[in-house]
């Protein structure tokens, strides 16, 4: 089945073809900057695209990429919009056929992830308008995590603000960590039922699973996309009392929204870039700061991956996914030597693997398994 695949952010909305069958994204590409000065880039096959475009809303970014696909004749046999949706709350364990009730509770699951899924929703209501013939499926980064137990996704907080408000741990990058999960098993033989696994995907957001016989058990990122691992602009795991501290010293909620969720991690600590491989050659280039980053970095994420052991009986593998952890070995060898007391790849410990994720992949499995029904 041909799926478009659609990520829809606050400003830009990411688009792919891929056919079911072979798995391949037979054109992908971005609208970029919606406002005034909007950007279409994309390819197909070796061709490249780039030009500005007329999409002050995503309405119109959503037209453009119609267009578009009209224009390198793409737009047939398209049998289905997938969308990735952020967050789906306790709701959605699975993916679901998008109708009215579904719109409802995405948005009200719209006070959990205020930056993501309002967009979410505006993209979903765009390309119901734009594709009015076509099933539209919601694939949710929350969903995989639907399984775990209550003493994993609780916070030491008063239980009534999980009753009264949901406050607990929804954790996210879901698409993601399911489909290393199952590649993870097809790439050892076994089934993942057979399999215990931690994935640590590493990308400008950061997070590890613990995967219990193809369940999600625990993971790392919590209520919101901030907790856990140290990543490109998000600071992880903090001390709170540290929020109490800024906010006597005069921060106010939209302070601290953007101190911790676009100045912190990787680009506050070294004050140079949130990129991975700029941060790596100025620290070979000798620049402190890089270097302190990167050492952060991979001492939060090797303590962020001890932390989900307690979440597994046994540990059969540790895998590695995302732009950093599939690319870069320097910081994958220094996460795991400050991980030397899990003998990971010496006899009888357990296996490190790399293996390439694609979100887009399995957004357009599972719409096709949903708009197949
Ligand atoms: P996103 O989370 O936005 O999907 P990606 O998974 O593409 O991001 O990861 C982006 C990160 O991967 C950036 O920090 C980038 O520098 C890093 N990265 C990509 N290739 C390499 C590489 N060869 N070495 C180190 N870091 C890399």
């Amino acid at each position: 089945m041909l799926v478009l695949v659609l990520n829809c952010g606050s400003s830009s909305v990411k688009f792919a073809v891929i056919d079911t069958g072979s798995g391949a994204a037979s054109v992908s590409g971005s609208v970029e900057e919606i406002g005034v000065s909007a950007r279409l880039k994309a390819k197909k096959g070796a061709e490249v695209f780039k030009r500005s475009v007329d999409a002050p809303n995503h309405g119109s970014a959503l037209a453009v990429i119609q267009n578009f696909l009209k224009e390198v004749g793409e737009v047939q046999g398209i049998a289905a919009v997938g969308h990735r949706v952020v967050h789906g709350g306790e709701k959605f364990s699975k993916s679901v056929l998008i109708n009215a009730e579904v719109l409802k509770v995405i948005e009200e699951c719209s006070v959990l992830a205020p930056l993501h899924n309002p967009p979410n929703l505006q993209g979903i209501a765009a390309a119901q308008k734009n594709f009015p013939e076509l099933p539209q499926v919601a694939v949710f980064d929350t969903a995989f995590h639907g399984s775990l137990p209550n003493y994993a996704y609780l916070y030491g907080l008063p239980y009534e603000l999980y009753e009264k408000h949901k406050i607990r741990r929804y954790g996210f990058h879901g698409s993601s960590h399911r489909f290393v999960a199952k590649k993870t098993a097809e790439l050892l033989a076994k089934s993942p039922k057979d399999l215990c696994l931690i994935i640590a995907h590493l990308g400008n957001g950061c997070s590890a699973t613990a995967v219990k016989f193809g369940l999600s058990v625990d993971t790392t990122l919590g209520l919101t996309p901030l907790e856990g691992m140290v990543m490109g602009t998000r600071c992880g795991s903090i001390d709170p009392g540290i929020i109490l501290h800024l906010s006597k010293l005069g921060y106010d909620f939209e302070g601290l929204n953007k101190l911790l969720n676009k100045n912190s991690g990787l680009l506050g600590l070294s004050g140079i870039s949130s990129d991975m491989r700029i941060l790596l050659e100025k620290a070979d280039a000798g620049e402190e700061r890089a270097k302190i980053a990167v050492e952060v970095f991979c001492y939060r994420a090797a303590k962020e991956i001890a932390s989900l052991m307690p979440a597994l009986p046994r540990l059969d593998a540790l895998v590695f996914t995302g732009g950093i952890g599939e690319n870069s070995e320097p910081i994958r060898k220094k996460i795991l030597s400050h991980l030397e007391i899990f003998k990971f790849g010496e006899n009888g410990g357990p296996q490190v693997m790399v293996v390439p994720t694609n979100e887009e992949l399995l957004i357009a499995m599972d719409t096709e398994e949903v708009a197949g029904k």
